[in-house]
Formats: structure tokens, sequence, C-alpha cells
């Protein structure tokens, strides 16, 4: 059930991502004067994503601790879609509170239009990894072979740390 509303959240929040992105991009190269209500139907993009999303990592990160929350919702996702989302939002992050100074010298586009890029791409990949999650939690290994929980470091049988690759090989 949760699968069945992963799909199409998944697929908004690509398509969510995309054209802010690309809106940004275009208007940065100064091929494209976006229309006065764009924040709007962005923000009103991601509230229709990031609801389901928040059922969907509800889901994810029922049986975590709070501190795990997002290593919980992420883990069906490959490492270099969890780095690409710190990344991005550390960029966005960074962008937003670069001196006002720097920006005034050219007219840059209002950085206010990637913030809801964040909000798309957590949704992605929290969708994707519930996609994957089933898959991921069930083929978790420590080192001697046995299957272990989905987040533990060390195996409950043999205390042998969990393979390093178990995480990621079976999600790519
Ligand atoms: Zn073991």
């Amino acid at each position: 059930m949760a699968k069945i509303v992963a799909f199409p959240v998944m697929a908004l929040a690509a398509l969510g991502m995309l054209l802010c992105l690309g809106s940004y991009l275009f208007e940065f190269a100064g091929l494209y004067s976006p229309p006065q209500n764009r924040p709007l139907i962005l923000f009103l993009g991601v509230f229709i994503v990031w609801f389901p999303t928040i059922f969907l990592m509800n889901r994810l990160t029922a049986d975590f601790k709070q501190k795990d929350m997002w290593k919980a919702a992420l883990r069906g996702c490959p490492s270099w879609m969890q780095t690409s989302l710190w990344v991005l939002v550390g960029v966005v992050a960074l962008l937003a509170f670069l001196p006002l100074a720097l920006r005034a010298q050219r007219a840059y586009p209002d950085i206010f239009v990637l913030f809801p890029v964040c909000f798309y791409a957590a949704s992605f990949c929290v969708t994707y990894s519930l996609i994957n999650a089933e898959k991921h939690d069930s083929t978790r290994r420590c080192l001697n072979g046995h299957t272990i929980s989905p987040m533990a470091r060390f195996c409950e049988e043999c205390g042998a740390p969990a393979a390093p690759d178990s995480t990621n090989s079976a999600s790519i």
C-alpha cells in the first residue's frame, strides 16, 4: 500500500525538482523571466509532495530512535544519493546565506526558488528509499553472514560488525 503511494510521489518530486532547478538556471542565464506567481506554484507543489512523504517517512522510521531518523528514512538509498542530498541542502543553505553585497553586484535570481528543491529532493530520496527498503532490510548481513536488523552496526548473534557493502550494493 505504501509503495503505491510512493511511486507517484517520487515522480512528482522528480518533476518538481526539475522545474525548480530548470527555471532557476534559465533565469540565471537570462533566458527566462518567471511569472510573478512562480513561488506560489512551486510551494504548492511542495505541500502536495510533502504530506505523503511525511506519512511514508513515519513508516520507514517507526522502529528507530529519533536521532537515527534520517539515516533510517534514507536506508534504502544508495550512499551516493544520500551524499548528493546533503550536498544539495548544504549548497542551497550556503547560497542563501551568502552576503547580500555579493549578490547585489549582479541581478541574481531569487534564491527563494531553490528552497523547494531541497524539499523535492528529500521527498524523492525518501520515496526511493521506501521502495527499496524491504530489499535492503532483508539483505543486511554481518561479516559472518548472519542476517542483522536494518540499522544494527554489530551482529546480535556473533558480535561481528555489519558487512560494509551490504547497505548499498543491494539497492544499486
Ligand atoms: Zn553474525
